[in-house]
C-alpha cells in the first residue's frame, strides 16, 4: 500500500453482491473497485438497476435478508474491514462514522413521531462518549490535514499526463507535501496524547459532577420542600401583615386629620367668641349705664342682636368648613383603603410569581447539574436536543425549536430533505452517502440541496458519495465519477475527463441525453436506445452490447478489461481502444495486448432453473425463439406466392 492509498477514507475492492430469488441467484454488483478520499465528492452514476443503491447498501452492510456479499469482496473504512464485521461493531460505525441520506425523505422518516424525537433518537442510539467530544479538535485537525494532502495528491495525479515543462513549473506548488506529511504524523501523535488526556479529564469531570450533583440535589430538594410546604401560609401572613400595618397607619393619619380639623374649628370658634365678646361688652356696659332714654337703649339692644347674628353666621360658616374637612378626611381614608386593597392583591400576585420563579430556577439548576453529571457518561436527551437544533440551523431550517415539535407531514419536500441531511450529520460522520438525494424534489429545491451538501462537505471536510442517475448533479458538485452499468463500473475518472473526453459508449450516450445542451430549435433529445439489460440473461460479452451502436464482434464474445486512458481516467470499451489506435494515442502492441485481455462473463446471473421447472423453461425458450424467428422473417408478397406456384 503506497502513501496515497493510506489516505483513502474508503476502499472498495472487488465488491460482489448477489440476491437469492425464486429463479436462482442474481448478481447486482459484479466485482467493482473504487476509493473515496477525505474532502472529496465521488459520484456514482447510472440507470435504474445498474447496482448503485446496492453498492451503497453493501458499504453500509444493510442488505435485505436475501442479499449477500460474496467471498473475496472487501470494504475497508478507515483501515477497518467492514465485510464480515460483527453487527455490534458495525452499529458503532453505521450512522456514526458513515451516514446515509435516503432517496425519499417522506418514506425514510417515521410519520408518527416528531422530527425532534427522531433526531434525538439517532444521537441516543449512537452515543458519543465524553472522550469522543473531548478529542474532537484533534480529530478534526488530523482530518483537515489529511484532506489537504489528498487534494494535493489528486492535483498531482491530474498533472501526471501533462506537458513536462508545465509539470516542472507546477512542481513548485507541491513543495508543501513534505511538511503536510510531517504535520499529519504529528497530528496522529497529538491524537494519541489527546485520547489519554481525555480519558483522565472525563474521569475527573465525572467525579466532580457526581459530588456536585448530589450536594446540589440535597440542598435544592430541602429548599423546595420548604418552599412548597410553608410557602402559601408564609405568603398570606406576610401580605396580611403588610396590609394591617398600612391600614393602621391610615387610620392614624385620618384620626390626626380629623383632630387637626377639630382643633382648627375650636380655635376659630374661640377666636370668634372672643372677638364677639370684646365687641359686645362695651355695648352691654353702655346699656346698663345709659338706663335712659328708651330710644337709645332700644338702639343699643338692636346693635347687640345684630352683632350676635353676625357672629353666629361666622361660627356657622366655620362649622360648615369643619364638617366639610371631616367629610374630606373620611373620603381620603376610604380611597386610601381601596388603594391598599389593590396594592395588597398585586403584592400577593408578585410574591406568588417570585416564588414560582424561584422554584422553577431551582428546578432548572438541579436539571443542569443533573445533565452535567449525565453528560460525563455520554449523550443525554437534553444534549441530543441541543445538537439536533444546531444541526437544523446548519442546514438552514428556520425556527428549529418549533420545527422539532412537528411531524414529517408538516414539512415540504425540500425542508424534509434538509432534515434528513441534518439527521445524517448529527454524529459528525467521516463519510456521507447520499442515495439520489434530489430525486423527489423539484428543480429549484434540487439546486439548493446540492449546494447545501457541497457547503457542508467543505465545512466538515468529510468524504461524500452521491448516487444519482442525473449527470447534471454530478457536474454540479462531484470531483470524481464512476459510471455503472449492469453491476460493473464501465468508466471512471475526474469530472472534467468524463464530461470532456468520454470513452465508453454508455457514458457518451448518457451525456448526449442530458437535456438543454444544445438550444437549437427543433432539436430532439438523444435517448439511449433499448432497455436496460435483463440481469437474468446477461450476454457473455459487453453488457451494453445489445444497445451499443458501435458494437463489434469481439464485444459479443468478451467483456472488455479496464484500460488506463490517463492517470485520472479509466474505461472498459473495445471501441475506445480502436479509436485511440487510429489516432495514434495507443500503440499497436498495446492495442493487441488490450484486446486479448477481455474476459467472458460467467452465468451466475442467468436463470438457473431447478429440476421440475426445467421442462417449462425449455418450452418457453423454444416458444420465444420461434416467435422471434417469425417476427424477423420477411413477409411473403403476392408476387412471391405466384412465383412459388409457377415453380411448382
Ligand atoms: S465494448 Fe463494444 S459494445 Fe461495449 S460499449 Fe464498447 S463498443 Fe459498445
Amino acid at each position: 500500500m503506497d502513501m496515497a492509498e493510506e489516505q483513502h477514507l474508503l476502499v472498495v475492492n472487488d465488491l460482489k453482491t448477489s440476491f437469492r430469488v425464486p429463479a436462482g441467484e442474481v448478481r447486482s454488483v459484479a466485482g467493482i473497485s473504487f476509493s473515496v478520499d477525505k474532502g472529496r465528492i465521488l459520484g456514482i452514476v447510472g440507470e435504474s438497476g445498474s447496482g448503485k443503491s446496492v453498492t451503497a447498501s453493501s458499504i453500509m452492510q444493510i442488505l435485505v435478508s436475501s442479499g449477500k456479499i460474496k467471498e473475496g469482496s472487501s470494504v475497508v473504512f478507515e483501515g477497518e474491514e467492514l465485510v464480515g464485521m460483527k453487527e455490534k461493531e458495525l452499529r458503532k460505525i453505521r450512522g456514526d462514522k458513515i451516514a446515509m441520506i435516503f432517496q425519499d425523505p417522506m418514506t425514510a422518516l417515521n410519520p408518527v413521531f416528531t422530527i425532534g424525537h427522531q433526531m434525538e433518537e439517532v444521537m441516543l442510539l449512537h452515543k458519543r462518549t465524553r472522550i469522543d467530544v473531548l478529542i474532537d479538535p484533534q480529530k478534526r485537525q488530523l482530518r483537515d490535514d489529511e484532506t489537504a494532502l489528498t487534494r494535493l495528491l489528486a492535483a498531482r495525479k491530474d498533472l501526471e499526463d501533462a506537458d513536462p515543462a508545465f509539470k516542472e513549473k507546477a512542481e513548485g506548488s507541491f513543495k508543501g507535501e513534505k511538511d503536510l506529511r510531517a504535520k499529519i504524523a504529528q497530528d496522529k501523535v497529538d491524537l494519541e496524547i489527546g485520547i489519554k488526556e481525555a480519558k483522565a479529564q472525563a474521569e475527573y469531570e465525572r467525579t466532580v459532577a457526581h459530588d456536585k450533583y448530589h450536594y446540589e440535589f440535597k440542598r435544592l430538594s430541602f429548599a423546595l420542600k420548604n418552599a412548597l410546604r410553608g410557602g402559601v401560609v408564609e405568603r398570606r401572613q406576610e401580605a396580611s401583615r403588610y396590609s394591617n400595618e398600612k391600614q393602621a397607619a391610615l387610620r392614624l393619619e385620618t384620626k390626626h386629620l380629623k383632630e387637626k380639623a377639630a382643633l382648627i374649628f375650636a380655635d376659630a370658634k374661640r377666636l370668634h367668641v372672643q372677638e364677639w365678646a370684646e365687641a359686645i361688652r362695651p355695648l352691654r356696659t353702655e346699656i346698663v349705664l345709659v338706663g335712659t332714654p328708651l330710644a337709645r337703649r332700644q338702639a343699643l339692644k338692636e346693635q347687640i342682636v345684630a352683632l350676635n347674628k353676625q357672629y353666629s353666621v361666622i361660627v356657622k360658616a366655620d362649622q360648615a368648613v369643619y364638617e366639610k374637612t371631616m367629610k374630606e378626611a373620611g373620603k381620603i381614608y376610604a380611597k386610601a383603603l381601596q388603594d391598599l386593597r389593590v396594592e395588597h392583591k398585586a403584592r400577593l400576585k408578585q410574591m406568588r410569581t417570585h416564588r414560582k420563579v424561584a422554584i422553577r430556577t431551582a428546578f432548572v439548576d438541579l436539571k443542569d447539574n443533573y445533565e452535567t453529571y449525565r453528560a460525563s457518561f455520554g449523550v443525554t436527551r437534553y444534549s441530543a436536543k441541543k445538537r439536533a437544533i444546531d444541526m437544523l440551523i446548519l442546514v438552514g431550517v428556520n425556527e428549529p425549536e418549533k420545527r422539532m415539535k412537528q411531524y414529517p407531514f408538516e414539512f415540504s419536500g425540500g425542508m424534509l430533505q434538509r432534515v434528513m441531511i441534518a439527521m445524517a450529520l448529527l454524529c459528525d460522520p467521516d463519510l456521507l452517502i447520499a442515495d439520489e438525494p434530489t430525486t423527489a424534489l423539484d428543480v429549484t429545491i434540487q439546486a439548493q440541496i446540492l449546494e447545501l451538501i457541497k457547503d457542508i462537505q467543505k465545512k466538515l471536510g468529510m468524504g461524500v458519495i452521491i448516487i444519482t442517475h442525473d449527470l447534471g448533479v454530478v457536474a454540479q458538485i462531484c470531483d470524481e465519477v464512476e459510471v455503472m452499468y449492469a453491476g460493473r463500473i464501465v468508466e471512471r475518472g475526474t469530472v472534467d475527463e468524463i464530461f470532456y473526453n468520454p470513452k465508453h459508449e454508455y457514458t457518451k450516450g448518457l451525456i448526449a441525453s442530458i437535456p438543454g445542451q444544445d438550444a437549437t430549435k427543433g432539436r430532439k433529445l438523444h435517448p439511449i436506445e433499448g432497455n436496460p439489460v435483463d440481469v437474468f440473461a446477461l450476454p457473455k460479452g459487453c453488457s451494453f452490447g445489445p444497445r451499443c451502436e458501435k458494437c463489434m464482434k469481439i464485444c459479443l464474445e468478451r467483456y472488455p478489461a479496464e484500460r488506463k486512458i490517463s492517470a485520472v481516467h479509466y474505461s472498459s470499451c473495445f471501441n475506445s481502444a480502436v479509436e485511440d489506435v487510429k489516432t495514434g494515442k495507443l500503440s499497436k502492441e498495446d492495442f493487441m495486448a488490450y484486446m486479448n485481455q477481455g474476459f467472458v462473463i460467467d452465468s451466475v446471473n442467468g436463470r438457473q432453473p431447478k429440476e421440475g421447472r426445467l421442462k417449462q423453461f425449455v418450452k418457453w425458450t423454444l416458444l420465444k425463439l420461434s416467435f422471434q424467428k417469425a417476427q424477423s422473417a420477411p413477409k411473403a408478397t403476392p408476387e412471391d406466392k405466384n412465383n412459388g406456384k409457377e415453380a411448382k
